[in-house]
């Protein structure tokens, strides 16, 4: 431990207090935060930073529906409160945009029974949004043709909660602030091979051997290999990659519009005006990185819903893996047998607005403190229980 004294279950002899794995958006916050608190941190990746599924273009920063309130919700809603101002620390540290914003989100409405469900949330956003963000039923959108008034008949749910990030520009602020820190090293195209926590060793893909006292795997969907035999169940049961496919086209519109929302359509403008739109969800696939006719059909219909559009030159296509665990929701928690390894991953489609907290968890097992409220569904054995049952059922 190079820092500070406070550190319970730091071993002082070993050369990393911490091992990050995965240079995606939630190892990227957890080696900053793990400098900011004085621990001696290396973070690898097997490729470079953002070479994962964070590397992408869209960036949407959604709220869960403000029904059925639970664990997971609150979680999630605390960590986009926060987001602003870890952003704007990030931001002031690097003189880095990281192309934040709330702008808020606009989604048709279906039909008028729908427009009844949705008018029903009213109370819970006022109770679980703490009364700062809104959640109105508006009979036409806020911006003029966003979306369309031909697919906004039964009008619009407008949240004020709802915000953007550019992905790539928050990971190269990260960046940025990882190599001015010196309690941090950052190794890109290494990737870890193995560890073994009871020796506290990884062999990395170079076959150096680094000690360390704890180990982070934030590896993406790779997480899951690493884990799962441990954990006695095999990979996909515990977790599986899903594709993603999502578009930037040329534009030049208003940034503080909100994002156009449409059963998992999403259109979103950036700060410099140009619009991304994602995404496609996919659980089979050949190639994982490459588009295909279905983000041509997603790009369709999001020229019909929003005509800006229309004529918009596509600039990028691009396609990632989302890893998802067997529970949906996001996975952060120690292994069962060993308090030393901390398994971060599984934010599935709402990473960028966690990842920031999830890194705080995963601080907080490796400092022995316990500050932040943690979902069970988020933690291992509820994980593992579903990961049995889906082994069994596969067995049958
Ligand atoms: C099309 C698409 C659109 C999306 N849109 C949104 C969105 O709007 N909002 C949102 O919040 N989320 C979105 N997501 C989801 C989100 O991008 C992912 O869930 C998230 O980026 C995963 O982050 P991560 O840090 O867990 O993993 P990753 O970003 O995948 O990072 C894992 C890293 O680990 C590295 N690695 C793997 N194995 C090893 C190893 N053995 N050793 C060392 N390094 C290793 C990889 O190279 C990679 O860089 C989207 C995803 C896709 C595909």
């Amino acid at each position: 431990m190079s820092s500070g004294d406070n550190v319970g279950f730091i071993d002082r002899q070993t050369e990393f207090d911490v091992l990050v794995v995965g240079g995606g958006i939630i190892g990227c916050w957890t080696a900053y935060k793990a400098g900011k608190r004085g621990l001696k941190t290396l973070l690898i990746d097997q490729d470079e930073v953002g070479a994962g599924g964070s590397g992408g273009v869209l960036g949407a920063l959604m709220p869960h529906m403000p029904e059925r309130w639970d664990g997971k919700k609150q979680f999630q809603f605390e960590a986009l409160h926060a987001l602003p101002e870890e952003i704007k620390l990030l931001e002031d540290e690097t003189s880095l945009s990281c192309g934040y914003n709330r702008c808020g989100r606009v989604a048709p409405i279906m039909n008028d029974t729908k427009r009844g469900q949705m008018a029903g949330h009213l109370p819970n956003a006022e109770k679980h949004w703490l009364g700062v963000y809104e959640w109105k039923i508006l009979n036409k959108s806020p911006i003029d043709n966003w979306p369309i008034a031909s697919k906004a008949e039964h009008g619009v749910v407008y949240d004020t909660l709802s915000a953007r990030v550019n992905p790539r520009r928050i990971l190269a602020a990260l960046k940025q602030a990882i190599l001015q820190d010196s309690m941090i090293t950052l190794r890109e195209n290494i990737g870890l091979l193995k560890y073994d926590e009871t020796v506290c060793r990884a062999t990395l893909s170079d076959l150096s051997e680094i000690k360390f006292s704890h180990i982070v795997l934030a590896a993406g969907t790779n997480t899951f290999g690493f884990v799962a035999p441990s954990l006695s169940v095999p990979v996909l049961a515990l977790g599986k990659p899903i594709k993603g496919q999502a578009a930037i086209l040329k534009a030049d519109l208003d940034p503080t519009w909100p994002i156009m929302f449409d059963m998992g359509l999403y259109v979103i403008v950036h700060k410099d005006g140009h619009v991304a739109i994602g995404s496609t969800s996919e659980i089979e696939f050949d190639d994982p990185m490459s588009t295909d006719q279905q983000l041509e059909t997603l790009i369709k219909r999001a020229r019909e819903f929003c005509p800006q559009l229309k004529d918009a030159d596509v600039m990028e296509r691009w396609a990632g893996l989302r890893p998802r665990a067997i529970g949906r929701d996001p996975l952060i928690d120690h292994m069962p047998k060993a308090k030393n390894v901390i398994v971060a991953t599984s934010g599935f489609k709402i990473t960028f607005g966690v990842a920031h907290k999830m890194a705080d968890v995963a601080i907080e097992h490796i400092l022995d403190e316990k500050r932040t409220e943690v979902p069970e569904s988020f933690r291992i054995p509820a994980h593992l229980a579903k990961a049995r049952k889906q082994a069994r059922r596969a067995e049958i």
